[in-house]
Formats: C-alpha cells, sequence, structure tokens
C-alpha cells in the first residue's frame, strides 16, 4: 500500500488532520517496536485509493531539530512516497519551519505544502508566505473543520 507522510513542527495540526482523514472508519494498523513507534500509522480511504497515512508527530517530540532525530525521521519515511507538509501560517513562519523545509528539500521526495487552521475564507491572507518556502502552490486546509481537504487529497494522488 502506498505510504503518505504528514510532517511538520509540533503544534500545526498533524495529529488533528490524521485523525480527519483516517476518520472513525478505520483504526490504528501499526505500531512497530523501534524507530517506528514515533510514527503512527493507519490505513486511510480515499475514493478509490487505499493508502496508509503516516503521523509523524512522535519524532519531533525533541526541542532541537538535532541529527539524531533527522535521522530517525529519514528511516520512518524511508518508504513514504509523498509527504504532506503542514504548517500553522496563522502564526507566522518559525526557524522550525525554515529547518523543516530545509530537510524536506534534501530528502528529496515529492511534497504538498499545506497550510492548516484556515477555517474560513478570511484567513486565506496568511497563505502568501508559504510560497517562499519553494515547494509549490500551498493547500489551505482546516483539520478542525474539514475544509480543503478533497483538494489536499487530489494534490497528494498526483504522487502516487
Ligand atoms: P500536532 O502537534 O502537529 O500533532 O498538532 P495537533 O493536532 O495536536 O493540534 C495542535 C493544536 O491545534 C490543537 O489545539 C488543535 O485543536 C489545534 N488545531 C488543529 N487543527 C486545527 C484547525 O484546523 N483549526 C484550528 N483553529 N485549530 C486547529
Ligand atoms: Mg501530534
Amino acid at each position: 500500500m502506498h505510504k503518505v507522510a504528514i510532517v511538520g513542527r509540533p503544534n500545526v495540526g498533524k495529529s488533528s488532520l490524521f485523525n480527519r482523514l483516517i476518520g472513525r472508519r478505520e483504526a490504528v494498523v501499526a505500531d512497530f517496536p523501534g524507530v517506528t513507534r514515533d510514527v503512527k500509522e493507519g490505513v486511510m480511504l480515499y475514493e478509490n485509493h487505499r493508502m496508509v497515512l503516516m503521523d509523524t508527530g512522535g519524532l519531533w517530540s525533541g526541542d532541537e531539530w538535532e541529527q539524531a532525530i533527522r535521522e530517525k525521521a529519514e528511516m520512518a519515511l524511508h518508504d513514504a512516497l509523498a509527504v504532506i507538509f503542514l504548517l500553522d501560517p496563522r502564526e507566522g513562519l518559525s526557524t522550525a519551519d525554515y529547518e523543516v523545509a530545509e530537510w524536506l528539500r534534501r530528502l528529496d521526495k515529492p511534497v504538498v505544502i499545506a497550510a492548516n487552521k484556515i477555517d474560513s475564507p478570511l484567513h486565506e491572507a496568511y497563505l502568501a508566505e508559504l510560497w517562499g518556502l519553494g515547494f509549490g502552490e500551498p493547500v489551505p486546509v482546516s483539520a478542525e473543520h474539514a475544509r480543503g481537504l478533497d483538494t489536499l487529497m487530489e494534490r497528494v494522488l498526483e504522487h502516487l
């Protein structure tokens, strides 16, 4: 099954998006010992596509984005075919966001950049800054209000 990882600094809403996309239909299917215990996986069904979604939240628990964490993350993402790079642009971009962006560039996997917490169209003004990260057009989503999820998944499917 194709794997898609959700990546981003703490608190941008990775787990909220993961839970929203997985829904209540599917239970978490894997919680491997070792490296991937920091990654929660669940089977997601979108239209006719079944895929494994990964919430990488557990990888980012350290205060610093250190070499050891990077290596763990690289192992965990080894078989991901695409990455959803999630940001919270309402707070402005942080150093952590830029570090993740730089790391993702070197990782060289297809990246779909998504702005979370865009709860209403009024918030779309926050998107402009995200173009500067160099991953193309950001998809506005709201994990909490289930906005933009179809657009996000269509963009992800382009890479599977
Ligand atoms: P994670 O650390 O990246 O996994 O982020 P969480 O999923 O735990 O979410 C962090 C906080 O952001 C929580 O308080 C969520 O309720 C909140 N949050 C997540 N998605 C949204 C959203 O779409 N809109 C708003 N307003 N808040 C959100
Ligand atoms: Mg989380």
